[in-house]
């Protein structure tokens, strides 16, 4: 599947490529991590398109393919469906 995604560095919005990330660095007063547990949280990075605006934000790959990680957002968080909605 081929999505479209900023994180190829072209934003899919407006077509720029003034994309910039913030992986590897730790800018002060940003939220890096998000807490799922007293024990697990995951690493977050952010992307903005400088163009347009456009702000989006992924949790790390590395935590993606942490199942303990994974289970407790299970565990913890709603299963987002439409059902859910309002
Ligand atoms: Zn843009």
């Amino acid at each position: 599947m081929n999505v479209e995604t900023i994180k190829t560095g072209k934003c899919p919005v407006c077509g720029s490529n003034e994309v910039y990330d913030n992986r590897e660095k730790n800018p002060i007063g940003y939220r890096g991590f998000i807490s799922v547990s007293a024990m697990y949280s995951f690493n977050i990075e952010a992307f903005v398109c400088l163009n347009c605006g456009y702000f989006k934000e992924f949790i790390k790959d590395a935590d993606l393919k942490n199942e303990k990680i994974k289970d407790k957002i299970k565990e913890k968080w709603n299963k987002t469906d439409r059902a859910n909605i309002g």
